[in-house]
């Protein structure tokens, strides 16, 4: 990363986590409670699925470091109002883009892509998938609880 990125990276990630958007809880909404012990981070997600299944509104409220929290804003901005085939996809290049060596195809991440340099480190990926576990289980349209601890990769 140059010192141009990295300084874009710090910025974005520290706004986002000082001011998360869509920030909150919703009625109504598929909750799911993402927890990630090793480092102490905790999301709560609220999603609203529309008529054709597709995200309609989603909001989050948690705690812990940054990157948890900073994914999560992104995150929310990116799916919102998505249909459910984009959202899936996005979750799978999210998925791609902080756990593989290889080159991700990234595009439609937006600022997601600043995420890209916690793949060096493993307990960071944990930190960045929070709340993308959150939403991978909210997709099943029922309330349930996540663990980093208790999934692999
Ligand atoms: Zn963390």
């Amino acid at each position: 990363m140059n010192d141009e990125l990295e300084e874009l990276y710090q910025q974005v990630i520290l706004d986002h986590s000082k001011r998360p958007r869509n920030f909150g809880e919703l009625a109504d909404a598929v909750h799911v409670h993402g927890d990630n012990p090793s480092c102490g981070d905790e999301i709560s997600l609220h999603v609203k699925f529309g008529s054709e299944g597709e995200v309609s509104d989603l909001k989050f409220t948690g705690i812990g470091c940054a990157i948890s929290q900073a994914s999560a804003s992104l995150m929310t901005l990116k799916l919102k109002g998505k249909p459910r085939v984009e959202a899936e996809q996005i979750l799978r290049t999210f998925h791609k883009l902080v756990t593989s060596e290889e080159e991700t195809d990234a595009k439609g991440l937006g600022d997601l892509i600043l995420l890209k340099g916690v793949r060096k480190f493993p307990q960071r990926v944990k930190c960045a998938m929070l709340a993308w576990r959150a939403f991978e289980q909210a997709l099943s349209e029922r309330d349930g609880e996540v663990s980093t601890e208790k999934e692999e990769g």
